[in-house]
């Protein structure tokens, strides 16, 4: 394989990028961001790379989660704060069914650009192109708003750092301390999971209580106050991630430093295209969705390219395939990876293969369709004798209604009272518990 540099996946076929039209604007642009500073480190890239493998191996469970698009206007410490919480509760609860540590990744802090289904869009007769994501367009409805401006590379950018800076405050100041596992409670109206919640909080209480009568103290209690959390997003817009690759100082590496791990959407996995050709050099661990149009030969390519020493914990294979599709999509793939002899982590991502226009004309996902694919993924597995790693998911700790379903039901009437989303529908903080609590119950099945 030819030598890796940042720039080479310009040589590439490239797919679901804006043609920007002022090409001095953008040069000013990359300029610009390739001076700023990383938004994360080489070690940390690393270490969320051996966690990952853990992942792999069963040792641990990937929860990676966060908004379909981060969005400028949505952007609030209240609302970082509330993602961050629920997963969280999510990410206790886990733990405390399985027993294995859960490695926490959000969808936040670089998760700004989105591939379409069609270049454009037609709403009441009127074409535009499509809008695709904050760092490279605006979602009105207007021929100007829908011109690509380079320029918002660099509001990401800062969004992006003041969101990890909080991220990072969250996870060390004090806030992610389990003690704190009470306070986390939301604000949850009366519902099952509430009460599911409290109780298991109370036991986690008396667990911790023992632990302090017993003595712990020093490093065993510090690990008890503080929590790792890794940010990700869709690698896509090409400009803004060579722009914040840097050269690891240690190893000589490259990293993407727009965030700890990367990933290839299902839209951009060309094995010769310009995204596979970026994702290749990195040091991060890396993503790769596959769905019902993934084939066998192309995912052998793609591990080999993407992994080629065939490190644990670099390539995390993300399954998307949609509710009732899992068991013709999923053993294919997982005999290819074992041809292969490659080592992966498998992680379902049961929201993008379920996604539906309701009767009301939302865009949304029923609950139900999402357990369902869990359970397939989770049964496949036990089926071939390997590991579910982790899931995906697209959700907010903010109380939406966008998809459908849930112990509090979100009906099809309901989806435009709290209907934000900027891309995809997210589940609401109370689905995304229940649905913590669902996939605990699998994992210890
Ligand atoms: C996404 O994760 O938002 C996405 C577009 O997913 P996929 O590439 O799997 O369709
Ligand atoms: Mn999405």
């Amino acid at each position: 394989m030819t030598e890796w540099h940042k720039s080479n996946w310009r040589n590439k076929p490239r797919v679901q990028m804006p043609d920007y039209t002022d090409q001095a604007a953008l040069n000013a642009v990359e300029a610009q961001l390739s001076k700023y500073p990383p938004l994360v480190f080489a070690g940390e890239a690393r270490r969320l790379k051996e966690q990952l493998a853990e992942a792999g191996r069963g040792e641990a469970f990937m929860l990676q989660g966060g908004d379909c698009a981060e969005a400028f206007d949505q952007f609030s410490a209240n609302a970082i704060r509330d993602t961050f919480k629920v997963m969280l509760q999510m990410a206790m609860v886990l733990t405390f069914g399985a027993k294995v540590p859960v490695v926490k990744v959000g969808r936040m802090a670089g998760q700004f650009a989105k591939p379409r289904s069609a270049p454009t869009e037609v709403i009441d007769g009127v074409e535009l192109p499509s809008f695709r994501g904050d760092i490279i367009n605006d979602l009105d409805f207007t021929p100007e708003a829908r011109i690509p401006n380079p320029q918002k590379m660099l509001q990401a950018y800062t969004q992006a750092a003041a969101t990890l800076n909080l991220l990072r405050a969250f996870s060390t100041g004090g806030y992610a301390d389990v003690h704190q596992v009470h306070q986390w409670t939301l604000g949850f109206t009366e519902s099952d999971n509430a009460a599911k919640y409290r109780d298991m909080a109370n036991r986690i209480q008396d667990a911790l209580d023992f632990i302090k009568a017993a003595g712990v103290t020093g490093d065993q209690a510090h690990t008890l106050q503080t929590v790792e959390f890794y940010t990700s997003h869709e690698s896509l817009l090409l400009e803004y991630e060579e722009a914040l690759c840097r050269q690891d100082s240690t190893s000589g590496k490259w990293l993407a430093g727009s965030g700890h791990m990367i990933w290839i959407g299902d839209r951009t996995r060309q094995p010769d295209g310009a995204h596979v050709e970026f994702a290749r050099g990195v040091l991060n661990p890396v993503g790769l969705k596959c769905g019902p149009t993934t084939t066998a030969e192309d995912l052998k390519v793609l591990m080999n390219k993407l992994n080629p020493e065939n490190e644990a914990g670099k390539l995390t294979l993300i399954a998307r395939f949609g509710a009732g599709k899992v068991g013709e999509n999923l053993p294919r793939l997982i005999k290819a990876v074992q041809e292969e002899g490659a080592n992966v982590t498998w992680v379902c991502d049961p929201m993008h293969g379920n996604t539906i226009k309701s009767a009301t004309g939302y865009k949304t996902r029923p609950f139900d369709s999402v357990l369902r694919e869990v359970r397939e993924f989770f049964a496949v597995h036990e089926a071939e004798g390997t590991i579910p790693g982790g899931v995906h998911f697209e959700m907010t700790g903010l109380d939406v209604t966008e998809c459908t379903g849930g112990v509090r039901e979100v009906t099809e009437e309901d989806l435009s009272a709290r209907y934000h989303t900027a891309c995809d529908p997210r589940l609401n903080a109370s689905q995304s518990l229940e649905l913590a609590f669902l996939v605990a119950e699998e994992l210890t099945a």
